[in-house]
Formats: structure tokens, C-alpha cells, sequence
């Protein structure tokens, strides 16, 4: 029919206009609302920076306290042999503005830690490049610390800010998206980051199979042995050829090939080469991913992305379950005590406990906004201090179970336990400690 086709035709132009009025809205919030922060100016970063400004965002920030090295130029490209020693951060924010018309990209040239909480909570996503599980993990805390529970234990919606995180090792890499209280944080996964490889020594000596083992047998046992007195450097070429003609006869005899020169420097020196395509297809992932949260035109990923690139392409996005006791991010670890403990001795007992003892010193505690005990400063502490010898469950209301909120200057966020008062062998009448 003919003015069947008409009103279809005109209810297809109408979803295009309007189509057309939500990009170009959405563009205007990309270029007016979002401030990204991206930390890290490196191999990710300089792709991160790219990605996101030739996206539409109209304001984002860099932070990296490094400076160009000649190395660094075969991948991180909006670097030139001129800046050789200039702060990263700076040049890259430069030459991004340079490059795209309307980004304006704001360097902090500078520690991450020199930063305030407050600094952070400024941006509506941040997104990390880093090569370092020390500096992914502060972050972690750090957003984990903006993170509130309401009293029926669900997470605050207001108070979750969004963390992307990418990371490459030579021909490997890996994107998420955490949600801090939806989604795993980086502490609840943090069982992905092995420690360095490092092989059984047994194993190099009774059992070698891999170029490396012969490699690692050399420089571990038989320098030792057939070199006494002398100290290994691996800057010294001889010393290194040495170890090399050592691995070569050692994969002879267990009929193993493949032991290069090289090889065997990177296995020495414990070097991974940095694959430039490996950061442009994590940068990538990442952008599209915050491109997800700042416009919402898709669902994001669930929640860990895995990319290898070492034999063929391999990509897969496996979801990972929170981890129910974290420490960062859960509504609280719990913690069984005896109703008739003192808060001191709960501090004691905190500061035993094998889940904490590294991550606490001088443990100060609050409940429901009230400090129980401070720490410092020493007015406060002075305050508090008549508390500690009060009974906890007093201090809590006479409530059988509870969140306390842990501070510590180990800590970078806050620590929340979940407290479970349990009955002691000389516990008390709970009407009692309930009247305190
Ligand atoms: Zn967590």
C-alpha cells in the first residue's frame, strides 16, 4: 500500500533525526560533562590518550611521574627524539592537543600518591596503564574508599566510580571494568598476578625442558659452581656469553633447541620485550569500554578481557566473581568476637588476625560515623582513649553484629569489618552491656 509505505518511510526518517539529535547530544556531553583521568603516560597511555580524544571526550587528564627515555620511542608514539627527557605527562598532553581540535588534556607531571583522595574523586572514570601491581592496587584502595553500603548492605549507586584498567606484558595483555561493589576489584582478583616465574631449582637441575630451564641452570647453578668468587653481571658481555655457551651445551645433552643470545639475555635479565600492537589493541578495548560508561549505548564488558598474541589470536572475556571477604571492596570481612570483649582487645585482636596483620599498625575505629578510638590526632586520641576499656558491644549499641570502619595509615582506603558478636565462655547479660 502506498501509504503504508509512506508512513514507514516517514517513521524511518523520524528514528534517523532522532537518531541523529542522541549522537549529537551524547557528543556534547562526551566533549562538555566526562572528566577521564588516565594514569599513565606510557605504551598504554599515549594510545589511551589518542583513543579518548579521537572519541569525542572533551576533557581528560594524565597523570605519570616519568620521563622520556630513547627506548620508549619505538612504541609510544606521540613522543620524538626531541623530548628525550622531558616529562612524559606534559609532552603527551601537548601533542594529543596538538593532533585533535577541541580536546583539552591536562598533565600532572608527578606521583600518584602526591595526589589527594579528593583529586580522584573529581573524575567520573579513570582508566589505568600501568606496568606496576603496586600502583594499580593503591588506586584500587583508593576508589574502594569512595565506596559507601547502605544499611541493607547493597552499595551505594552514588558513591561507585567506575575503574578501567589495562595491562600488556610483551604479547599478552588484559582490559576489565570494575565497578567497585558491583564487580570484582583488583583485590579480589588479585591471584591473576603470580609472582615472578621463577622455576624449581630441581627441576632446572633433574629435569629441564625449556630453553629457559637450560638458560636459568646456567646462570643459577653452574655459574656458582664452575665461577666461584666471581659476581655475575649481566651487563658483562663475556659473563653473559658464558652463561649462553653453558645453556647451549646443557640443551644439547637434554636434546632441547632454541637457546639464542638474545634469549638468554631476556631470560637473565628477565626482560619482556614491549609489543607496540599489544598496547593499541588493550588501549583499545579500554576506550570502547569507557565509551560504554559515559554514553551507556551498550552494556560493558563482564568483567575480564584476555588477549595473547604469541601463537595466532587469542581473545576471550571471562566473567570473575567478587571475592565475599575482600577487604576493599566487600560490605565487610568478617570478624567472629566474644560479646564480652573490650575494644581494646578487638584492636588486639585486629591486629593478630593473619588477614590484616599486614595491612594494619595502629588501627583506628569508627561506628556509624562515631570514632570509638583515634589514633591521632593526640586530642582526639586522648577523647577516645577512655573507650578502650568499654565493652564493644556496648559501643555498638548493644547490636549483635555490625560494620566498623578501620583506619590505618598502612591502609590506603578504609577497611571494613563486619563484626559478629558470638557468646564467650563468661559472657555477659546482653541487657546489661545493652544499658552502657
Ligand atoms: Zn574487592
Amino acid at each position: 500500500m502506498e501509504n503504508g509505505f509512506d508512513s514507514e518511510h516517514h517513521h524511518q526518517l523520524v528514528c534517523k533525526r532522532i537518531g541523529m539529535l542522541v549522537t549529537i547530544k551524547l557528543l556534547e556531553s562526551l566533549q562538555n560533562d566526562f572528566r577521564v583521568l588516565v594514569i599513565g603516560a606510557g605504551g598504554l597511555g599515549c594510545e589511551l590518550l589518542k583513543d579518548l580524544a579521537l572519541s569525542g571526550f572533551g576533557l581528560i587528564h594524565v597523570i605519570d611521574m616519568d620521563t622520556i627515555d630513547v627506548s620508549n620511542l619505538n612504541r609510544q608514539f606521540l613522543f620524538r627524539i626531541q623530548d628525550v627527557g622531558k616529562p612524559k605527562a606534559e609532552v603527551a598532553a601537548a601533542r594529543v592537543m596538538q593532533r585533535v581540535k577541541g580536546v583539552t588534556v591536562v598533565p600532572h607531571f608527578c606521583r600518584i600518591e602526591e595526589k589527594d583522595v579528593s583529586f580522584y574523586q573529581d573524575f567520573q572514570i579513570i582508566v589505568l596503564g600501568l606496568d606496576s601491581i603496586e600502583a594499580r592496587s593503591y588506586i584500587n584502595s583508593v576508589v574502594c574508599g569512595f565506596l559507601v553500603y547502605e544499611e541493607d548492605g547493597s552499595p551505594d549507586m552514588t558513591t561507585i566510580k567506575p575503574l578501567v584498567d589495562g595491562g600488556t606484558e610483551g604479547f599478552r595483555g588484559h582490559a576489565r571494568v570494575i565497578y567497585p561493589g558491583l564487580t570484582p576489584c583488583f583485590h579480589c582478583s588479585l591471584w591473576l598476578f603470580p609472582p615472578q616465574v621463577t622455576f624449581p631449582l630441581c627441576t632446572l637441575a633433574e629435569t629441564p625442558r625449556s630453553p629457559a630451564h637450560c638458560i636459568e641452570y646456567a646462570h643459577l647453578i653452574q655459574w656458582g659452581q664452575e665461577r666461584q668468587g666471581e659476581t655475575f653481571d649481566a651487563d658483562n658481555p663475556e659473563h653473559m656469553k658464558w652463561i649462553y655457551d653453558q645453556a647451549l651445551k646443557r640443551g644439547a645433552q637434554f636434546n632441547i633447541s632454541g637457546i639464542t643470545y638474545s634469549l638468554t639475555q631476556g631470560v637473565v635479565k628477565n626482560i619482556v620485550p614491549a609489543i607496540a600492537s599489544t598496547n593499541a589493541i588493550v588501549a583499545a578495548t579500554c576506550a570502547l569500554e569507557i565509551l560504554k560508561i559515559a554514553t551507556m549505548f551498550s552494556t560493558g564488558m563482564d568483567v575480564y578481557m584476555q588477549y595473547t598474541g604469541t601463537e595466532g589470536i587469542y581473545m576471550r572475556t571471562v566473567p570473575h566473581d567478587k571475592d565475599p571477604n575482600c577487604t576493599m571492596c566487600s560490605a565487610g570481612v568478617p570478624v567472629d568476637v566474644d560479646n564480652t570483649i573490650t575494644l581494646q582487645k578487638f584492636i588486639d585482636q585486629l591486629l593478630k588476625d593473619s588477614r590484616f596483620k599486614l595491612k594494619l599498625s595502629k588501627p583506628s575505629v569508627s561506628y556509624h560515623g562515631t570514632n570509638l578510638y583515634m589514633q591521632a590526632p593526640p586530642v582526639l586520641e586522648e577523647m577516645t582513649r577512655p573507650n578502650l576499656q568499654l565493652p564493644l558491644l556496648g559501643l555498638m549499641d548493644g547490636n549483635t553484629s555490625g560494620v566498623l570502619n578501620i583506619n590505618d595509615r598502612r591502609l590506603t582506603g578504609v577497611l571494613r569489618v563486619r563484626v559478629t558478636f558470638k557468646e564467650g565462655p563468661d559472657s555477659v547479660d546482653m541487657d546489661t552491656v545493652g544499658g552502657v
